[in-house]
């Protein structure tokens, strides 16, 4: 048999694509949406357990909630997905990129009010692992910029 059957090829192109395919879409441990790896921040939880978080600031919810032992956070640097300390990162806060929250198609006024919900990934915040790489998603994006352990936290931000 000269030719290889086509069911053959099919076969081997699904095997090969089957480790991207299988590759579910990681969910925010906390919040269960679905982790965008720009993002991710990982919690490292007293009794050891490293669970994931869509974004910093969900992260952060959960350590601020009474009762929640976290040793650690870990987050992404937006710029070149690498994993950094909470507390070496560069932090942009209200930025109008919002990778948690999916923002419905603007229509019209009329389908404007339910937006000013509380959301507990709002207002987003971003890690950079260097100042220049914050600096320039931040002229291009807004926001307020936090240096390494300057970041004043979450009490102000909700409501
Ligand atoms: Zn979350
Ligand atoms: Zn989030």
């Amino acid at each position: 048999m000269r030719c290889v059957p086509i069911s053959f090829l099919l076969a081997v192109v699904l095997v090969v694509s089957i480790p991207g395919c299988a590759r579910q879409a990681e969910h925010c441990w906390v919040c269960e949406r679905e982790i965008h790896a720009s993002v991710r921040a990982t919690l490292t939880l007293a009794d050891g357990r490293k669970v994931h978080a869509c974004c910093p600031r969900c992260a952060l919810h959960y350590q601020e909630e009474p009762g929640n032992l976290v040793k650690t956070i870990s987050v992404t640097d937006y710029s070149s997905g690498r994993t950094l300390p909470f507390e070496r990162a560069f932090l942009l806060e209200g930025s109008d990129e919002t990778p948690c929250v999916h923002h419905p198609p603007v229509l019209d006024e009329t389908h404007m009010p339910m937006q000013a919900c509380y959301d507990r990934c709002m207002p987003s915040l971003i890690a950079f692992g260097t100042d220049s790489g914050a600096r320039v998603f931040l002229s291009e994006h807004g926001g307020t910029l936090y240096a390494p352990g300057t970041f004043p936290g979450l009490s102000s931000a909700n409501q």
